[in-house]
């Protein structure tokens, strides 16, 4: 097993990587900023390193400080959770280069996915059905793009190749407004992600979002565990997310899951990895890959007892897969709402002192959260402090259990969506299932 990793990472996702690594018996440093030195895991840990001041970009997105912090903690790996440096390869590459495990796929594997152009190409070619589209980058020259876009048939959506967290993206209905789009999302592309490229794909009306859960280990091997719709989103971010999608045949995930398996095999695949599907009239359509752990794994690992962040660790320290396609049973259902600091109306951020917690439990219930009593939400990275995930025998079971969870659930002295979470799990139509990704949007009167 791996002696001592660096967490890379902060928030609810460090402190899931910490309890994996106590129970495999691996040492585990915090790096943190120095808005950080609170941090739940960052205590718990077996050393901390303070890698620069506040702001994400002199310290989570710090190359050279996380790789010092590797070095002078003799560790050997490197975990980079999800979001910061989770998907850049440039980082992944500098680790080996240093002579560290990366716990993530080879970084050639993370720069092909990374750019959504050389990742639908690639899924393609490995028999992941995909969106008509531009098959490439639009050029400038505009006429071409216009040939393209009355080829795919309007609604097209232009979409960023390096875009991600929703962003980056721009619907059009009409000719009329193509030459705009493309330029507005070219430019904001550009200064984003640092990447100006741009393709056109077809815009589906009213799909459902569903992913599958993918690892692979060091010897070839490669299992999936299933698929969880992530429809109830909102701006194109998910809100909740459950396991398995309403309505999905076993036939449906038996054929979706071994597409996925054998594209892995296709692309030398290592690690932990999600295909994200949108889903419409009985199709999937492959939207773009997740290189890395992803917010909502925990949906996975309550319907499939498999735990992917130990996993991850073992495949990382060489260990073959713990279990074969045909171990893994999906039982029961289960759902996971995201605990945001913010309004529950406005959805403006609401950092600051928690002057109250008090966590659910029961049977069936589990909370994945860095916040305590007294601790201070910092305003200077993303709002969600923590998620609940909620299972039961049927989906029914799962959401009655969510209820009462979030009813429990108290955060004083600061803003949080348990109001607006309550609400999506009290509504008949949420109830029902298989919602497509307007439904959030609508039932808040965001669109007709
Ligand atoms: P990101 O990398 O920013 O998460 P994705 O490509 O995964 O972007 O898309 C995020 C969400 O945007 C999807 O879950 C879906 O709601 C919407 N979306 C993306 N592509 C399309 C499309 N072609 N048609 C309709 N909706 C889309």
């Amino acid at each position: 097993m791996l002696g001592k990793i660096v967490i890379a990472n902060r928030g609810e996702i460090a402190l899931r990587i910490l309890r994996a690594c106590r129970e495999l018996g691996i040492k585990a440093v915090a790096v943190h900023s120095e808005a950080d030195r609170d941090l739940k895991h960052v205590r718990l840990s077996d050393e901390s390193v303070c890698i620069g001041p506040a702001a994400s970009r002199d310290s989570y997105l710090n190359i050279p400080a996380i790789i010092s912090a590797a070095e002078v903690t003799d560790a050997v790996a490197i975990h980079p959770g999800y979001g910061f440096l989770s998907e850049n390869a440039d980082f992944a590459e500098k680790v080996n280069q240093s002579g560290f495990i990366f716990i993530g796929p080879r970084p050639e594997t993370i720069r092909l996915m990374g750019d959504k152009v050389s990742a639908i190409e690639t899924m393609k070619k490995a028999g992941i059905p995909c969106l008509p589209g531009s098959d490439g980058p639009l050029t400038e020259d505009y006429d071409a793009s216009l040939k393209i876009a009355r080829r795919v048939g309007f609604p097209i959506i232009i979409k960023a190749a390096g875009g991600g967290g929703g962003r980056g993206m721009r619907v059009v209905h009409s000719e009329a407004n193509l030459h705009s789009a493309i330029t507005l999302t070219r430019s904001e592309a550009a200064s984003a992600f640092g990447n100006d490229s741009v393709y056109i794909e077809k815009f589906l009306e009213n799909p459902r979002h569903i992913e599958f859960q993918v690892i692979a280990d060091t010897h070839g091997n490669v299992i999936h565990l299933g698929e969880r719709d992530c429809s109830t989103q909102r701006r194109h971010q998910k809100v909740i997310e459950e396991a398995p999608a309403p309505g999905i045949t076993e036939t449906q995930r038996h054929e979706m899951g071994e597409r996925c398996v054998r594209a892995c095999r296709e692309i030398g695949y290592l690690g932990a990895g999600t295909f994200e599907f949108l889903f419409q009239d009985g199709e999937f359509y492959f939207i773009e890959m997740n290189t890395r752990v992803q917010v909502e794994h925990p949906v996975t690992e309550m319907v499939t007892g498999f735990d992917i962040v130990k996993e991850q660790l073992r495949i990382a320290a060489g260990e073959p897969l713990s279990l074969r396609q045909e171990d893994i049973v999906m039982r029961g259902h289960a759902i996971e709402c995201r605990i945001n600091a913010e309004d529950p109306v406005t959805f403006m951020p609401s950092p600051g002192l928690i002057e109250q917690f008090h966590m659910p439990g029961g049977p069936g219930i589990r909370v994945e959260t860095h916040i305590y009593n007294g601790y201070r939400v910092p305003p200077y990275y993303d709002s969600m402090i923590g998620k609940l995930i909620a299972h039961g025998e049927t989906r029914l079971g799962a959401i009655a259990r969510m209820r009462t969870a979030l009813h429990e659930m108290v955060v004083g002295g600061i803003k949080c969506n348990i109001p607006l979470l309550l609400d999506i799990v009290n509504d008949k139509a949420f109830e029902a299932g298989g919602q497509n990704i307007h439904y959030l949007e609508q039932k808040l009167g965001l669109k007709p």
